[in-house]
């Protein structure tokens, strides 16, 4: 017998809904497709990337990220997604066995890196109105608090006063997911990340930038916080050319991405109209996606996959129960799940 690790036995893997659809809600990507420079950096610079290993630690996407973000190139680190970034800075700042603390529900990834490095995840139910539970937070003790903002599933936003509050009380770091920044309003916290000593903002290019499979993310934070999490993260997370296009995509194609953005959270709205026609509440959203309760989701989304369109189901979330998460963008899109939903119900 192979002497398998034991907390690693009861681990799945990540698996999602993934039957092949014609429309695919499920995953919160940029549905208007990738940016514009992409196609210019991979016809013209693809091929040089691919012999060599790409620079160690990332210096010219660091410095990209820098310039976008207006904070200095030791402010900044990247990783394989936000996933990475969030993976790294769990084992940076934590011992086996310590706790990490998130609200309930959250991204479900959060739960499962904690098991990945022996760390013990501590749900803390989101308050009925879907605010933050300071209180219960800090109560954990926890060394490394996350807070997703606007959160995935929920697409909710936590108000400025409660985590400047929970940043000024916390007992080691916080980590502030912005994997949707773009698509809020005001919701940005980078300025925390700038000021604060134990605050790390995570953000993505998999979303509102469309370069979700080139896998790439980022955090600001404290040169000392960020100094950590380099140590944890490897000098090869990249591949070159994802590099070089979240390179180019940060410096040539924001007007692009906020456009995009724009128009997925103009597309929201009218879907919300349309849902609630339907008979359905979905929840107030900041993000690209609306979480809608539905009884019998699994069986709804099972329903809507037959029609070819996939969107994400959820069974029994803390406060909300079943429910559907769409993600938005083009409107011939919105009104093919809507149709399919309808059908569906
Ligand atoms: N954070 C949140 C809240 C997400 O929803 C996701 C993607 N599902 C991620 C982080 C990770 O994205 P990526 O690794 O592609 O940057």
């Amino acid at each position: 017998m192979i002497p398998f690790r034991d907390t690693y036995r009861d681990i799945p893997l990540y698996s999602p809904a993934r039957k092949p659809c014609r429309v695919d809600l499920s995953d919160n990507t940029n549905l208007f497709g990738a940016p514009p420079s992409a196609d210019r950096v991979l016809r013209e610079e693809g091929l040089q990337h691919l012999a060599r290993y790409p620079a160690s630690y990332a210096p010219e996407l660091k410095r990209a990220v820098a310039a976008f973000a207006g904070v200095a190139v030791e402010n900044v680190t990247t990783g394989c997604g936000s996933d990475d970034v969030i993976d790294c800075a769990l084992r940076a700042f934590l011992e086996p066995g310590d706790a990490v603390a998130f609200p309930d529900p959250t991204f479900v990834m959060v739960p499962l890196f904690a098991r990945l490095s022996a760390l013990r995840p501590v749900p803390v139910p989101l308050r009925e109105d879907l605010s933050l539970d300071v209180d219960g937070l800090l109560a954990t003790g926890a060394k490394l608090i996350y807070v997703c903002t606007p959160n995935n599933p929920t697409g909710t936003v936590a108000a400025r006063a409660a985590l400047e509050r929970l940043v000024d009380r916390a007992p080691g770091v916080v980590l502030i997911d912005q994997a949707y920044v773009e698509f809020s309003r005001g919701g940005d916290f980078m300025d925390l990340a700038r000021t604060r000593p134990n605050v790390l903002v995570t953000r993505t290019m998999s979303k509102a930038f469309g370069l979700a499979g080139l896998r790439v993310g980022w955090a600001v934070g404290a040169p000392a916080l960020v100094a950590e999490v380099e140590k944890a993260r490897g000098p090869y997370k990249h591949t070159a050319l994802g590099e070089a296009v979240a390179v180019s995509a940060l410096a040539e194609d924001v007007a692009w991405m906020e456009a995009c953005a724009a128009e997925a959270v103009e597309n929201r709205e009218r879907l919300r109209g349309g849902l609630k026609v339907l008979g359905l509440e979905p929840l107030p959203s900041e993000a690209n996606f609306l979480l809608v309760p539905v009884p019998e989701a699994r069986r709804v989304g099972e329903a809507m996959r037959e029609r070819n369109v996939n969107v994400r189901v959820f069974e029994g979330l803390a406060g909300v129960g079943d429910a559907l998460r769409i993600g938005c963008g083009p409107w011939p899109l919105m009104a093919t799940a809507l149709k399919a939903l309808k059908e569906a119900l």
